[in-house]
């Protein structure tokens, strides 16, 4: 475990943990939102984030404030906390971001984690190299390697007790993410962003987003605090969170303030195009949308910004509800119907079913099935895998009506859709007391059939008879065809 780091909940691939800031003396719950803060102007100040928003941390780039001159000055003389006006812990970014979109920045790692660490930083962040997506191989692997010798770099820096990250690159390559999380997390390092995936999520591509943050937490374990680096809108924190994120920072609340623009947790509107205002947040309940239009520029800027945060502040507190409460991915699937690209987001989180498996806690309230992709939840993946530990008699009746006596089987197991056959013993076990439709759909349904198919050829030497209700065949086709196929009348269970 890291020391810094301490995980309380856990639920999918998501997780409550708390981040220990040793030179802020503060600790940060996650999932955290770090508002940015561009030292040289504002929208919302710094001391209203923390009072007003319940700010725990914030982020500010040490390279903009190396790059301007008395700026520079007064962070090196008063320090980050007295120049922001913040009181808790402040990270930095290096200035990797001004080097990917300029092409060249004139500091190098030592330099600036020097500087970062005399103007107080908390967390300080080394200049790596952020590859953007889809790059031949060989450039990601190339920068890569110059990525990993600047962590080195880094390690050997005198940064006293402020913590600093190792940033996990490797485009849109999957195994270097990996590669690129195993290395960060063997070094001394303290927190991981994964970085370079705004150009994803300004494309939409949550499902590339997904597959390069498995690859990571895949190489980086489960002990590692990850940051989603430049990821700041609400309607994905959930489905990133279920991946494994513990940390966003947020320049989206001022930026789409900036152009009018208002973010919900089901994407983006247009202030002009809002006739009613879907939010009880302060800024909504004392305004009409009219009455937020008809405001001067910079008002308008500062009323929008601060609902923005709202709502991001909001998402992030029902997100941590959820992973106490264990629905998590009910959650994620509500917000995957936002957008089809989110659904493409929580259909790759899925894909990974089995990596998520792995921290899933194996009890929680209950699971409810609230659509199709339901059917690949964890688990549902967990169930099929503890089928091969469950004895079997040498003749099993799996059915979905009745096991409990009066037929001419000595042993009958329940099949409920989407797990599949268990012993009548486990139905009041998790996840096993799912709510479920009536009405079911057929990833359900194929589901349950995989998990007869995988408890038979589990037991070669065992019988074995299947009473459905009318699955379709091509349901019926995912069954061992020496399975004997009993379609039972509908109605009474
Ligand atoms: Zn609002």
């Amino acid at each position: 475990m890291r020391e810094c780091f301490e995980l309380r909940d856990a639920d999918a691939g998501g997780r409550i943990g708390e981040l220990t800031v040793p030179r802020a003396d503060a600790t940060v719950e996650t999932p955290a939102l770090l508002p940015v803060i561009n030292p040289n102007l504002d929208t919302i100040s710094p001391r209203r984030l923390a009072e007003e928003f319940g700010a725990e941390i914030l982020i500010t780039n040490s390279y903009i404030i190396y790059g301007t001159e008395d700026v520079r000055e007064r962070a090196l003389e008063e320090g980050l906390h007295d120049l922001l006006d913040f009181p808790g812990a402040i990270m930095t970014d290096s200035g990797s971001f001004q080097l990917a979109e300029y092409g060249e920045i004139d500091v190098t790692t030592e330099e600036i984690l020097d500087f970062q660490r005399r103007i107080g930083s908390d967390i300080a962040t080394p200049v790596d190299i952020p590859t953007p997506p889809d790059v031949p191989r060989e450039r990601a692997a190339d920068e890569l390697a110059t990525t990993q010798d600047r962590l080195e770099v880094a390690e050997g820096v005198d940064t006293g007790e402020m913590l600093v990250t190792a940033p996990v690159q490797g485009s849109t390559y999957p195994d270097l993410r990996e590669d690129a999380g195993r290395h960060a997390a063997e070094t001394d390092l303290d927190v991981f962003p994964v970085g370079a995936v705004v150009p994803l999520m300004n494309d939409y591509r949550y499902d590339d987003m997904i597959d390069a943050v498995a690859g990571a937490k895949r190489g980086l374990g489960a002990d590692a605090p990850v940051h989603l680096f430049g990821a700041g809108h609400p309607m994905m924190f959930a489905l990133a969170v279920a991946m494994g994120c513990d940390l966003f920072d947020s320049a989206a609340y001022a930026l789409y303030a900036r152009d009018d623009r208002y973010l919900t947790v089901r994407g983006t509107r247009h202030l002009e195009d809002l006739e009613y205002l879907p939010c009880s947040c302060p800024v909504c309940t004392a305004h009409s949308p009219d009455e937020l239009r008809a405001l001067p520029d910079r008002e308008r800027e500062e009323e929008l910004a601060a609902h923005n945060l709202h709502v991001t502040f909001e998402e992030i507190r029902r997100i941590k509800q959820a992973i106490r409460a264990g629905n998590l991915l009910e959650l994620v699937e509500q917000r995957a119907r936002a957008h089809p690209t989110m659904l493409d987001g929580y259909r790759a989180l899925l894909d990974h079913a089995d990596q998520l498996e792995r921290s899933d806690p194996v009890s929680k309230g209950a699971f409810f099935y609230t659509s199709h992709e339901s059917a690949r939840r964890p688990e549902v993946v967990r169930h099929h895998r503890r089928l091969e530990r469950l004895a079997v008699p040498d003749a099993l009746f799996l059915t979905e009506g009745r096991t409990d006596g009066g037929d001419a089987y000595d042993n009958a197991w329940r099949v409920q859709p989407p797990f599949g056959p268990f012993p009548r013993a486990l139905s009041k076990s998790y996840p096993l007391t799912a709510e479920v439709p009536d009405r079911t759909d057929r990833g359900a349904l194929a589901a349950a059939a995989d998990g007869v198919a995988r408890l038979v050829e589990d037991n070669p030497e065992t019988e074995f008879a299947l009473g459905h209700r009318g699955w379709p065949a091509d349901v019926l086709a995912r069954v061992p065809d020496r399975v004997e196929l009993i379609e039972l009348s509908g109605g009474a269970e």
